[in-house]
């Protein structure tokens, strides 16, 4: 190739192409900069410097050559690029050549190193140290416009700019997500017939609003502060209610459905009514004298749940007893039905579900009522507890990988 003639197309007057980044900038221009930011190169340091040049030759991406054919170098056809680019005719400003089509960005990229790497330019490699260096040796003959490497080398700083933006990941990796586990609510008792063992309702609040109204309610709130959690996480958690509506379930088929759903964690929801004046959290589990095949893992997954809601009590009634985590033999039957191992899908030899009952507290206390149904906090109270059980939930799946 001849000295005099143009290995690329000649510029625009240098008035034509801003030096700020454009606001508008084309998405193609920034796929380019995405691309070739993340994109390996024998002389990482000459991205800046390369990447100015494309700006100048295509005018931020805006040129004919750049937008239908991805020659963002005005690069003219040369033989050596066969394998790299296909032959085009095309009518640039300078007169009807034969150009540079490429395939796609990264066919760009490729090329452009390509098309650095013949004989006219031989000897670039030994002026790799800086992008200065490479512009004013390779530049007077990609280009013989005059003053062409100092437009280019103004153009370096906001060239920098735009592949540093680029390191940033744009979008998330996709990953498997950290956290995954199914979890079964149930809410206790509902309906108006006593089903399967279980009774339509048991205690009844001071103000009259009953335990399987609240039971529900709770359980909905916990559901939705778990997958708010699972949401901001990008946790994948499946979360399964018992009954969603006020209707009543049997007690074999409450436990059974963490069976079926293969479920990590069972929680039953329930709460207290005695004597008016007896209060306190307190939370059961299998009993090993009832056959709990996974006795630590559930008295762990307890001791969370009955943590949670204390402390959500406490933080509005500071004086709220912890009656602790009890066996279920110590309920009023001497064994609690829902806690089944076999009915939750647990055996001696596996066991993947933990299971626990709360009783969140005594609503027949006036006090206990005032705080979770009827004081102007109370929705905020009922709340705190859901969020705090949900949290504890987490937790235990977090803990149990
Ligand atoms: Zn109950």
């Amino acid at each position: 190739m001849g000295s005099g003639e143009n290995d690329t197309l000649l510029q625009p007057e240098p008035e034509d192409i801003t030096l700020a980044i454009p606001t508008n900038l084309s998405a193609l221009f920034k796929d380019l900069v995405l691309l070739y930011a993340r994109t390996e190169i024998q002389y990482p340091q000459l991205k800046a410097v390369t990447l100015a040049q494309w700006i100048l030759e295509s005018g931020w991406g805006e040129s004919n050559l750049a937008k239908n054919h991805y020659n963002f170098g005005g690069l003219k056809w040369r033989t050596e690029m066969t394998g790299f680019a296909t032959r085009i005719l095309y009518q640039a400003n300078d007169g009807p050549d034969y150009y540079c089509q490429f395939a796609g960005l990264e066919r760009f990229i490729r090329g452009y190193w390509r098309f650095i790497d013949r004989s006219p330019y031989t000897g670039w490699e030994e002026r790799t140290d800086s992008g200065e260096e490479f512009i004013r040796f390779v530049g007077p003959v990609y280009s013989p416009s005059p003053g062409y490497v100092d437009r280019v080398l103004a153009l370096v700083d906001e060239a920098q700019i735009l592949l540093d933006n680029a390191a940033e990941p744009v979008i998330a990796p996709i990953e498997s997500p950290s956290l995954r586990g199914t979890v079964v609510l149930d809410p206790g008792h509902g309906g108006t017939r006593k089903i399967g063992g279980s009774s339509p309702n048991n205690a009844i609040s001071a103000s009259g609003i009953k335990e399987k109204t609240m039971t529900l309610e709770i359980a909905l709130l916990i559901r939705d502060a778990l997958q708010q959690i699972a949401a901001q996480n990008g946790y994948d958690l499946r979360v399964v209610l018992t009954r969603t509506a006020d209707v009543n379930v049997g007690i074999a088929e409450r436990a059974n459905l963490a069976s079926v759903e293969r479920a990590d964690l069972f929680l039953s929801i329930h709460f207290n009514g005695f004597n008016k004046q007896t209060s306190g959290v307190e939370t059961y589990i299998r009993a090993r004298t009832n056959g709990n095949v996974n006795f630590e893992e559930d008295e762990a997954f307890a001791w969370r749940i009955q943590g949670a809601v204390l402390g959500a009590l406490r933080t509005y009634l500071p004086g709220t007893r912890d009656r602790g985590v009890k066996e279920d033999t110590a309920s009023g039957g001497g064994v609690l039905g829902v806690l089944d191992d076999r009915a939750l899908g647990n055996s001696s030899q596996e066991y993947p579900c933990r299971a626990c009952l709360v009783e969140i507290e005594f609503i027949d206390v006036p006090r206990v009522d005032r705080l979770l149904n009827t004081d102007a906090q109370a929705r905020q109270v009922r709340g705190a507890i859901a969020e705090a059980i949900a949290a504890a939930m987490v937790e235990d799946l977090q803990a149990a990988r």
